[in-house]
């Protein structure tokens, strides 16, 4: 069994990330498995490397083991190898629509016989066709899915060049052979495509899929990178303990009833 947890540097680690950890590490060690941390620098615009240093030194503090790992923005030619394979057996094309253009989440299909040249500036989308993903999410049960409906054709790079997340994500847990993906439930809707893509690219099994609560703010929403008062900087800074925020953040995920103290190397016993 493999899992990974995924952060991307476009900010600081927050209770929103110790949740995801103490479901990705507590799952592995309930069922003996690996955690592979990689950093999900694709968008290269908003990634920082103080942010990654950061990241590190926080799960370092934390507990969470930071090896073995990779970082995106080293793998370039894993994603130019998978695009050129995928080229072989399907419909790979240029792109010039603007979000504007788009109107909304699912690709109209605007440029798919347009034979654009693949030029800078342009983004590379694939043809999806038609048809249902089904899956069994580990905490959510049965799951169906249309990505064509849903995305319509998926975007592979965009026009700044960089590798899209669902591209990206998809290539390195077929690559690095990752048998379960644990993640917030935000990204429920991604989970199809992925499966489609990974099929496409001639993943023969999809990996399982969890996707679990995810914390909210006061005004309902989700937790962003700069949220003060629960970011892990703050907390360390204020002289929270490593196993009071592991401890918070189960509680808050409801993952035990009252907040109580908790080392990283007890997260395996929530899940046994
Ligand atoms: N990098 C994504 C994030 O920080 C996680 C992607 C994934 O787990 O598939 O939200």
């Amino acid at each position: 069994m493999l899992t990974r947890f995924a952060p991307s540097p476009t900010g600081y680690l927050h209770l929103g990330h110790v949740v995801n950890a103490i479901y990705v590490w507590g799952i592995a060690r309930a069922r003996a498995g690996d955690v592979l941390l990689r950093i999900e620098d694709h968008d290269r615009i908003r990634s920082r490397p103080e942010f990654e240093a950061a990241i590190l030194e926080d799960l370092e503090w934390l507990g969470f083991a930071t090896s073995p790992r990779y970082r995106q923005s080293d793998q370039d030619e894993v994603y130019l190898r998978a695009l050129a394979a995928l080229r072989h057996t399907h419909h790979v094309y240029a792109c010039d629509c603007s979000r504007k253009d788009i109107g909304g989440e699912r690709y109209p299909g605007r440029c798919r016989d347009r034979h654009l040249a693949e030029t800078p500036g342009r983004g590379l989308r694939v043809v999806m066709a038609p048809g249902i993903e089904r899956f069994v999410d580990g905490r959510l049960g049965p799951q169906e899915q249309s990505p064509a409906d849903q995305c319509g054709d998926l975007l592979l790079r965009d026009r700044d060049g960089h590798w899209s997340y669902q591209f990206a994500v998809t290539v390195d847990d077929y690559r690095d052979q990752v048998t379960h993906v644990i993640r917030g439930a935000d990204l429920l809707s991604s989970t199809g495509r992925q499966m489609r893509l990974a099929r496409m690219l001639g993943r023969a099994e999809p990996p399982e899929f969890l996707h679990h609560p995810i914390l909210l703010n006061a005004s309902g929403e989700k937790l962003s990178k700069s949220s003060g008062d629960s970011g892990v900087r703050e907390l360390r800074a204020a002289g929270v303990s490593a196993e009071e925020v592991i401890g918070r953040a189960a509680h808050a995920a409801g993952l035990i009833d009252r907040a109580c103290l908790m080392a990283a190397s007890d997260v395996g016993t929530l899940f046994d």
